[in-house]
């Protein structure tokens, strides 16, 4: 299954957003804040062409696709999933690509970026409830406790990381000391990790 392997930062500027892909540096160094990586990439990336309303809803899944850093199968199959649960389907989706365990790991501060928590997981240095899971998909429940090796807990990105403030959102608790963290509730929609309109992704696989 082939992954983006390109600039990406060019993923923000085709968004014309940013999606803070790489995590700390998005702060200090962005692409975006300079003036030519204002515009989208390739030739005619200056113009400001009008965005029809397909256009519209791809570019919301384009821009969930990227944050979570999802092919368009594994994208298309959480939907898939988000589709037959109950509740509204664009929530559903946000909350499933939220509850999985890289991103869970990157939003526990445990990585610079989701690339990160990713290499980490895969890895093999991260535990949920004591158990080694080496897959990033992993879908975290409620009450799981997720934490890193013990050998890992020497290794001096982390030791870093953990030096600076950690601020976790409510519906995951934290603890620099054991370098652990538990879901205590299912994601809310405010604090999603990126302004996205689930409503709009629905819409366009609808279509
Ligand atoms: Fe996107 Fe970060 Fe690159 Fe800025 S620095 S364009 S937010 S990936």
């Amino acid at each position: 299954m082939s992954r983006y392997i390109g600039s990406v930062c060019k993923q923000c500027r085709t968004e014309r957003e940013k999606l803070f892909l790489k995590g700390d540096r998005c702060s200090t160094n962005c692409t975006l804040e300079r003036k030519r990586g204002k515009n989208a990439p390739g030739q005619h990336g200056a113009k400001k062409s009008k965005i029809s309303e397909y256009g519209k809803h791809l570019r919301e899944k384009q821009k969930a696709r990227r944050v979570f850093g999802l092919t368009e199968q594994q994208f298309k199959r959480y939907f898939a999933v988000a589709d037959k649960l109950p509740g509204m389907t664009g929530d559903n989706l946000l909350k499933l690509l939220e509850l999985r365990l890289d991103n869970v790991v990157f939003k526990m501060g445990l990585a610079h970026s989701r690339k990160m928590a990713r290499q980490m997981v895969m890895h093999g240095n991260v535990t949920v409830n004591g158990k080694k899971v080496d897959v990033p998909r992993y879908q975290v429940a409620i009450g799981e406790v997720i934490s890193v090796r013990e050998k890992y807990k020497s290794n001096s990105n982390l030791k870093k990381l953990m030096e600076s403030a950690v601020s976790v959102p409510s519906w995951l608790s934290f603890s620099k000391d054991t370098v652990s963290g538990t879901i205590v509730s299912e994601p809310l929609r405010e604090e999603f990790s990126h302004p996205i309109n689930g409503q709009l992704i629905v819409e366009l696989y609808s279509k």
